[in-house]
Formats: structure tokens, C-alpha cells, sequence
């Protein structure tokens, strides 16, 4: 079994991962306060209630012209690192998807793999300098490896989330080389980084959506 995710199915994914993300706003300004300056959870949850607002449009439009879009409102929507982040990251997956409607099971870890490439490259951030970056590149990794491997599909999921889930529990251990923590004395080793936890809450809600109403 496998599937294609158009801008129909994308917008119900996004739509999953907005309401964890507005779930957990305290949790999330809470790691923010101790790391960074305390906006990371608002920032976010501006970008995702905006894109629920423009639904429609976006559903309009092929994956390619969804993630085109989605990566102009964050862009303009979001503040912080993160808009800039997600902004690229989502106009570098609408170039890998370019006239595509909708993205199959190969095609999807190809995008996921230039959101990672746009945003270390926008970032200047590499996997281990305590960032978004050490949820989704092992997670991109876990998901080459199964392609690989021909991992059954429901399976590859399984193991993509459970890789972001435990990169952002692996930034706790880290020094922080990007982002606020940085300036931090400590560079905030022992606190685990806001980025990754949402980073990871998206592969996680985008995993779930797709086992559960894609591959059942
Ligand atoms: P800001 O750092 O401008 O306050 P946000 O609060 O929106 O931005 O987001 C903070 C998160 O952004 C951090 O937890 C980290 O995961 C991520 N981040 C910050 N700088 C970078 C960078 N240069 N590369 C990758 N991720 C970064
Ligand atoms: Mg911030």
C-alpha cells in the first residue's frame, strides 16, 4: 500500500500539526524561556493559525503551489528565527515538488530532505549545534534509510517519528552553536531546545496523518 499526498491531504496534516502545536503552548514557552527569549511557541502558532486562515487557497493550488504558499506566509507571517527557517524550508520543498500535484512515498523524503538542506543552509546550522535541525535530519535519515532498506511503509513512519522525537530529546545534551542558547554561559546544556521540540510535534502529527488516513 502506499499514497500520495496532495494539497488537500497536506492542509488536513497541517491542520493536525497546528492543534499539537496549540496544545502544548505552555510546555513550549516554558523551554523557550530558559533558552531562548520566550516567543519561539507564539511565533509558530501565528504561522499555523495563519495558514488555517488561508485553507482554502492553499488547498487550491498543486503541492508544489501549496508549499510555495505556505513558505511566503511564514515567511511574512512568522516572527523570529523560525519564520525565516520555515519560510525557506518550505520554498526549497516547493522547487523539489515543482510541478508535481501531489507527493508520493519517495517524493515526500525528497522534500523533507531539501526543507533540512534549506534551512541548515539559511541557518548555517549543521545536526548537533542544538537546533530545529537535530529533529528533522535524523528523522530525513531514518526515512532515506527505510527507503533503502524497502521498509514496509506503515513502518517507515513509525521509525521517522520515533528518530525527530528522540533528536529533540537529544538536544538536551548539547552545546548550543545557533539560536539564543548560544550566549547562555551554560550554551544551555541540560535544557532541550523549543526549535526541535516542534520541529519534531510536525514529523510526529505528519507520520500519524499519514498512517492513520493515508495507509489504513
Ligand atoms: P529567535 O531565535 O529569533 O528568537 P524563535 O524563537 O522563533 O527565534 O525560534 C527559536 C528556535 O529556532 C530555536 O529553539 C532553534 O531551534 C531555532 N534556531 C535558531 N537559530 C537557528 C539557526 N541559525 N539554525 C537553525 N535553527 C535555529
Ligand atoms: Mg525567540
Amino acid at each position: 500500500m502506499t499514497f500520495e499526498l496532495d494539497s488537500k491531504r497536506y492542509m488536513e496534516y497541517i491542520a493536525r500539526a497546528a492543534k499539537v502545536i496549540a496544545q502544548n503552548g505552555d510546555y513550549v514557552t516554558s523551554l523557550d524561556a530558559i533558552v531562548g527569549d520566550g516567543d519561539h511557541w507564539v511565533n509558530l502558532n501565528n504561522g499555523f493559525t495563519l495558514l488555517l486562515e488561508n485553507s482554502e487557497k492553499l488547498t487550491a493550488a498543486d503541492i508544489s503551489g501549496c508549499f510555495k504558499q505556505i513558505g511566503m506566509l511564514m515567511m511574512s507571517g512568522v516572527g523570529g528565527s523560525s519564520g525565516v527557517l520555515y519560510g525557506s524550508a518550505y520554498l526549497s520543498a516547493a522547487k523539489a515538488a515543482a510541478g508535481k500535484n501531489s507527493v508520493g512515498y519517495e517524493e515526500l523524503c525528497a522534500c523533507l530532505e531539501s526543507m533540512l538542506e534549506a534551512m541548515m543552509q539559511r541557518g548555517m546550522s549543521k545536526p548537533g549545534y542544538k537546533t530545529m535541525i537535530d529533529a528533522l535530519y535524523p528523522a530525513v535519515n531514518a526515512y532515506k534509510k527505510a527507503i533503502a532498506d524497502k521498509t514496509d511503509e506503515k513502518q517507515t513512519f513509525c521509525l521517522v517519528k520515533k528518530a525527530a522525537e528522540d533528536g529533540a530529546e537529544s538536544t538536551r545534551a548539547m552545546e548550543a552553536v545557533r539560536g539564543r542558547a548560544c550566549y547562555r554561559p551554560d550554551k544551555g546544556v541540560g535544557q532541550i531546545d523549543p526549535g526541535a521540540v516542534t520541529m519534531a510535534y510536525q514529523i510526529a502529527a505528519l507520520c500519524d496523518y499519514i498512517t492513520e488516513e493515508c495507509l489504513s
